[in-house]
């Protein structure tokens, strides 16, 4: 009753000629009706992509919670809908670690999101020094709470979860399926005490770091893994087509 979805982030990465590529590449390629593939083009390359997408859904991987202003160098919802794209990436680890982002200002992408009819998909993970200090349970729920606090418990199924730690991004080092169900159950959990299981059984957690094509069909079949936010595996399009046929 959960919508799989496997989201490719491209990150700082491509070009042009990347971009015909892989649009040529999922244009071709037959998914499964139950899933829903979404690819996540640097901002420069967004209308590009949605006026080349035929079946797969556009997300940004970054926005500001403004309708517009004096806010050089930002993205406002409206022009990301303007664009084509139906979700957006709020509260990756890059972004809260190199740019500084806190939880309130997560918290407000993800509400404006929602306001605009965008599916944040919010990011959550916790650190190697909180994974081994044990202290992993409290960061992340604190992420979730935090990130979802602006919104009517009615809206929380409107957004996506991804859990990423951060120790499994761009490593090569994936959570083990047990590792990462562990975690979305909790997440689960956590937002049940918050709206109720109605809500919460229906919203999609997916998994993120260094998922690919080996380890994509393991995580994907965990009860609370609703289908994952794939970094570098999604710049290669057979490997990509392999992780969204997986789930
Ligand atoms: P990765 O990145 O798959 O390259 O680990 C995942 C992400 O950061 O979304």
């Amino acid at each position: 009753m959960r919508d799989l979805i496997v989201a490719g982030n491209w990150k700082m990465n491509g070009n042009r000629q990347f971009i015909d590529e892989m649009m040529s590449g999922l244009n071709k390629a037959i998914f499964s009706e139950s899933v829903k593939v979404v690819v996540c083009p640097p901002s420069v390359y967004l209308l590009d992509v949605s006026q080349k997408a035929k079946t797969v859904k556009v997300g940004a991987q970054n926005m500001y919670f403004e309708d517009g202003g004096a806010f050089t160098g930002e993205l406002s919802p409206s022009m990301l809908i303007d664009v084509g794209c139906s979700y957006v990436v709020v509260g990756h680890s890059e972004r809260r670690e190199i740019f500084a982002e806190e939880d309130v200002l997560v918290a407000k992408k993800v509400s404006a999101a929602v306001r605009h009819c965008l599916t944040p998909i919010l990011c959550v993970g916790e650190s190697l020094e909180h994974r081994n200090s044990g202290q992993f349970f409290d960061v992340i729920a604190r992420q979730v709470k935090i990130g979802l606090s602006l919104l009517n418990a009615e809206n929380f199924a409107d957004v996506v979860v991804a859990y990423e730690p951060i120790w499994a991004i761009g490593t090569g080092q994936t959570a083990s399926p047990a590792q990462a169900q562990e975690v979305h159950e909790l997440i689960r959990k956590v937002i049940t005490e918050l709206a109720g299981e109605n809500v919460s059984e229906r919203i999609s957690i997916l998994y993120g770091g260094s998922v690919n094509a080996a380890s994509a069909q393991e995580l994907f079949s965990q009860p609370d893994i609703d289908g994952g936010l794939v970094g570098g595996a999604s710049l290669k399009i057979d490997e990509f087509i392999a992780i969204c046929s997986a789930a």
